[in-house]
């Protein structure tokens, strides 16, 4: 682990998954609308910053509503899983609340316990069907905190011992690989 301590500045802890990437964010790019904001939850409390709205349009989004495609790992009528298109280890799993929420700062508790009690079965599953020696679980929130796709989901990704993880979104897999892998996933989750 490496630290970088600037005059003046709190000490950072700088790792290769250091994602957050402010000069990303859509919204303060030239040519794209200004995006509808509102307050997450009912914290109306002054001085809190506003967060954009939840996006219907969002890819995940699509997803859920069937317009586009995915390799499906399980379902139930609150959470839905699939394997992530750029995986960062062979399993890669992304577990959602089916309900729209943006992440973590605007989902009824409710549905973030249901998302970490299956993101919990698909981490125990991982283990078995990918013959894991460890799993990495990540989740991220807003463009400074890393986030890309703007409807909440966790990262489950099966881990061998020694082996890095792949860069995000740095390799599409095929998807023959993906078919088989979502395939293994979903056997190994419903065999318990
Ligand atoms: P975030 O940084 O928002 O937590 O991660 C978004 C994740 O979604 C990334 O790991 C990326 O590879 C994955 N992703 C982006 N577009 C698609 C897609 O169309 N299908 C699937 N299955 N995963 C996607």
């Amino acid at each position: 682990m490496k630290f970088v301590v600037m005059p003046g500045q709190a000490r950072e802890r700088v790792t290769p998954d250091s994602r957050a990437e402010p000069d990303k964010l859509p919204f303060s790019a030239p040519g794209f609308p200004a995006p509808a904001f509102g307050r997450p939850g009912n914290d109306d409390s002054p001085g809190t910053r506003p967060m954009p709205s939840y996006d219907p349009n969002n890819i995940f989004a699509k997803i859920l509503r069937g317009e586009l495609p995915c390799h499906k790992v399980y379902e139930d009528d609150k959470a839905f899983a699939f394997l992530d298109i750029m995986p960062r280890a062979p399993g890669h799993t992304l577990v959602l609340p089916k309900a729209p929420a943006r992440n973590l700062l605007d989902c009824p508790p409710d549905d973030l316990a249901h998302v970490a009690k299956v993101a919990q079965q698909v981490a125990k599953a991982a283990m078995k069907a990918f013959d894991a020696d460890g799993i990495t679980m990540q989740q991220f929130n807003e463009s400074a905190g890393g986030q890309v796709v703007f409807h909440l989901h966790v990262h489950i990704i099966p881990r061998k011992t020694g082996v890095m993880m792949k860069p995000p979104a740095s390799e599409k897999e095929k998807p023959e690989v993906l078919a088989e892998q979502a395939k293994r996933l979903a056997a190994a989750l419903a065999a318990g």
